[in-house]
């Protein structure tokens, strides 16, 4: 066998790579097997929650027990639960273990609510097997890309499998440009060409995507939240919160006597604690301290704790808790790593002794009246789509596929196809 001097050249910069990652090589393998931090908790992506409290319960009696991992597509939800799953739980650099920002909310009444959808988030969200059809909601906090840079994502390949349009919620902003009205109409313009391409080939409505976009100015101490959505028993109130420019919101989701609230990104503040205060799980950003993100991104200290000082430290957000109240305090668009986790928990600690968890992609979170109980996912990292539930609404195809939009000079050239 030959091999050309550049082969060889390549091949042992894999191996001099391979024995370096070797030295550690659980931290490669997915899911990882797990250890253990100094603190006690078990180290990100090995199949175990980041949680003080798995269960929290008023009761230790009578209470349904769910299997150790919530398999996806093998356990129903309850008529009267919520179930609240981490699709993503970082930030900007989209990690392979580790996606930008969204949470999914399903309900016992069988409606599904999308918030946000960064970037890498759509294969986790793919994964859970649910019916593409009913994932046509998604509310944005606000249009910073590491929260909606996956809207191409989830609008292309949900799209074909949904009758509906694709809805958006979200905030106006300073000027109509800086408005979710604004950033769906420019989706919906970059997108032409492929969705001139699929006609005859998806659903018309599938391809349609819709903003309802609210009126940021309308907040004020008078009018501190918003009713932005009421249908089927449920209420998703939006409120303002601190992050650099008008149009960063939270949301309060209510139903059936339950709660999630959801700020996005925020600058800590009273406010939004109190717009949160008494909701079951309240999800809630998270910030690394400056001098581990400098460190961990060789970043120059100044840089990183302007970044920080944007963002909520654990103390901060033992504080937030503090004053909301929730059953289960979130931690969320974190860099979650076996060697930040034992100084978030413990930060939180001087601050809040309640029930909190630090969130990992794919956390499950089941909320009933009884108990709120945390586990992690299991998926099929190869899994096909669910199929959806029947509707009275029939898809409309075009009769005729987009066709002669081709150089003929080289479609003529087309091979024979057999069939
Ligand atoms: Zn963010
Ligand atoms: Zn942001």
């Amino acid at each position: 066998m030959k091999y050309s001097s550049r082969l060889i050249t390549s091949f042992l910069a894999l191996f001099i790579s391979g024995q370096a990652l070797a030295e550690k090589p659980e931290d490669f393998r997915f899911p990882r097997e797990c250890s253990y931090t100094e603190a006690g908790y078990p180290v990100p992506l090995c199949g175990l929650p980041l949680t003080n409290t798995p269960v929290v319960a008023e009761s230790i009696e009578e209470l349904k027990s769910y299997p150790t991992h919530f398999i996806a597509g093998q356990e129903a939800l309850n008529v009267d639960e919520m179930r609240i799953t981490t699709i993503g739980s970082g930030n900007p650099p989209v990690r392979l273990g580790q996606a930008s920002t969204s949470w999914l909310v399903e309900l016992g009444n069988g409606d599904n609510f999308i918030f946000d959808i960064g970037g890498g988030t759509v294969p986790a969200l793919w994964s859970l097997g649910i019916p593409l059809s009913t994932l046509d909601k998604v509310f944005v906090t606000h249009l910073h890309l590491d929260h909606v840079g996956g809207i191409f994502n989830l609008w292309d390949s949900m799209g074909w499998g949904r009758n509906t349009p694709l809805h958006v919620w979200g905030a106006s902003g300073h000027t109509p440009e800086l408005g979710v009205a604004a950033f769906v109409e420019h989706v919906e313009k970059a997108a032409a060409w492929h969705v001139l391409s699929k006609t005859g080939i998806a659903a018309r409505e599938g391809m349609e995507i819709k903003a309802h976009e609210f009126d940021y100015k309308k907040f004020s101490p008078e009018t501190p939240r918003q009713l932005v959505y009421h249908e089927n028993d449920v209420k998703i109130y939006a409120f303002p919160v601190d992050h650099i420019l008008e149009g960063a919101v939270g949301y309060r989701l209510e139903w059936n006597g339950l709660s999630m609230a959801f700020t996005g990104d925020s600058e800590p503040t009273r406010f939004e604690a109190e717009m949160a205060r008494g909701v079951d799980v309240f999800i809630h950003e998270l910030f690394i301290d400056a001098s581990t993100f400098a460190e961990k991104n060789a970043m120059p200290l100044a840089l990183a704790q302007n970044i920080a000082h944007k963002h909520t430290s654990p103390e901060e957000l033992g504080q937030i808790f503090s004053i909301a109240q929730p059953r289960l305090g979130v931690g969320t668009h974190f860099f979650t790593n076996e060697d930040t986790i034992d100084g978030a928990f413990a930060g939180m600690e001087k601050t809040y002794s309640g029930p909190v968890a630090i969130a990992q992609d794919l956390m499950v979170i089941n909320v009933s009246k009884e108990q709120v109980v945390t586990r992690m996912a299991r998926t099929d990292l190869l899994s096909w789509s669910a199929p959806s539930p029947k509707t009275d609404t029939e898809p409309t195809y075009d009769a005729k596929p987009t066709e002669g939009l081709t150089p003929s000079w080289v479609s003529q050239t087309r091979l024979e196809q057999e069939h």
